[in-house]
């Protein structure tokens, strides 16, 4: 058992100084007891218990591998049944313990525990029938390094076909009573459509779900469905209105003390804030979406605090999400709305380039620290030097020694590079054979 709440205070209070926590961090199904009848299973994502006298209420499921043991985990810590499971909303390691709890029902002859989550989780589940195939693909990318997506039975990627519906759902908002306990929940959309945080007002505590997951908010993910900055930042703001003083995150650690409580949710909600303010008044200036995410930065102030690091998602696709919620694909550059297929454009450039081996050359030479041809200085070479060996790439695509330059420039980029997500695709091109 591990001071978790005492572990984030040194993190808040500037004694750890630098971490970079993030949602894949800490899974180690270890429980440690917050209060008394308040336990945590530290997981992908964390499995949260409050004892009641009708039963323990759950907050999240973790991943369906994971679920088992940490279940064991909070009986080991209080052997009443399973009263309820909320999903914070409808994410894979957020929801894959709930067919692990129906399956043991049906194997004791017992009644599962209620299900509770938002109404579109449901909808999540058949876009997931929809998209199985490319959902394995994007989470294998995603998430390989971290070991938390399986393979499927042909060595490939896999992701779940079949999850637990929640039994109760709603729209706005719920009020439960188990127990003697209240956890009010609200929806909100945030990371995603169906998103519920819940308020649990006998311990002053918010149940977060990935509203806060210690690194930058996971509002910009490149290879995923519309997320909503401008909801979330609302959400974080109510939370604080609440006066919680206790924060109970999927991710990361929980939080105690009004003064943090209020310091991280209002920096959360603030970031955000600006992303979206700073993005919309350049949309409504005319600007491109190429200008405007070469422009739209996090105030600097907020950069270095603990629960923003962009070790995850990062702020730059956060601007690419909020273009897109409010404006649509075409980014502002007529050359992209109905452009050439990415090889003719290819084969065009090297032409000119005098061939694909100046094209290659080149790249290796930004990637070395080349001055750039126009004379500025430019800490970002390396997203010219992947433009250009993209292009060699697309021209010769069957030419070994041409992999093998775009294999080590990606390579350096994905090493350049903070977040897990940027990580991931760069990683993979470097792999391309
Ligand atoms: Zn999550």
């Amino acid at each position: 058992m591990t001071d978790l709440i005492g572990l984030s205070s040194k993190f808040l209070d500037g004694e750890g100084t630098r971490l970079e926590l993030g949602p894949t961090n800490r899974i180690n199904l270890e429980l440690s007891e917050l209060a008394d009848g308040l336990a945590m299973v530290e997981s992908f994502s964390h499995v949260i218990a409050f004892s009641t006298d009708e039963g323990t209420v759950l907050f999240d499921g973790t991943l369906e591998a994971l679920a088992p043991v940490a279940f064991a985990r909070i009986r080991d810590w209080n052997s009443s049944p399973f009263h309820t499971l909320v999903y914070t909303h409808g994410h894979i390691d957020h929801v894959g313990g709930g067919k692990v709890l129906v399956s043991e029902a049906a194997e004791r002859r017992e009644q599962a525990p209620v299900i509770v989550g938002h109404e579109a989780v449901h909808d999540r589940f058949e876009r997931y029938q929809l998209t199985n195939g490319y959902n394995a693909f994007i989470n294998h990318r995603q998430f390989k390094k971290s070991g938390v997506m399986g393979t499927g039975a042909d060595g490939g990627p896999a992701f779940p076909r079949r999850f637990a519906e929640p039994t109760v759902t709603y729209r706005d908002a719920l009020t439960l009573e188990v127990g003697g306990t209240a956890f009010e929940l609200h929806h909100t959309r945030g990371e995603t459509d169906d998103h519920t945080w819940a308020w649990v007002p006998s311990r002053r505590a918010a149940c977060l779900g990935d509203l806060l997951i210690w690194s930058f908010p996971n509002a910009g993910n490149p290879q995923k469905v519309q997320r909503y900055p401008q909801d979330w930042a609302r959400a974080l703001r109510d939370i604080a209105a609440m006066q919680p003083e206790l924060l109970l995150p999927a991710h990361g650690l929980p939080i105690g003390g009004a003064e943090r409580v209020q310091r991280v949710l209002g920096e959360t909600a603030e970031a955000l804030e600006h992303l979206v303010d700073a993005t919309l008044a350049m949309m409504n200036a005319g600007a491109t979406l190429d200008t405007i995410i070469h422009t739209v930065k996090v105030p600097e102030h907020l950069l270095d605090r603990p629960y923003l690091q962009p070790v995850y998602d990062e702020p730059e696709f956060v601007v690419r999400n909020i273009w897109r919620f409010y404006g649509g694909w075409y980014d502002g550059n007529p050359a992209r709305l109905k452009p050439a297929a990415d090889a003719e454009v290819a084969i065009e450039v090297a032409a000119l380039a005098g061939g694909v081996e100046a094209l290659v050359a080149r790249a290796q030479a930004l990637a070395d620290g080349a001055p750039r041809i126009d004379g500025r200085p430019d800490a970002d070479a390396l997203r010219l030097a992947c433009q250009l060996i993209e292009w060699a790439v697309a021209a010769a695509p069957d030419s070994s020694s041409v992999l093998a330059s775009a294999s080590e420039i990606y390579a350096l980029r994905r090493d350049s590079e903070r977040s897990l997500m940027a990580k991931g695709i760069y990683g993979e091109a470097a792999e391309r054979r």
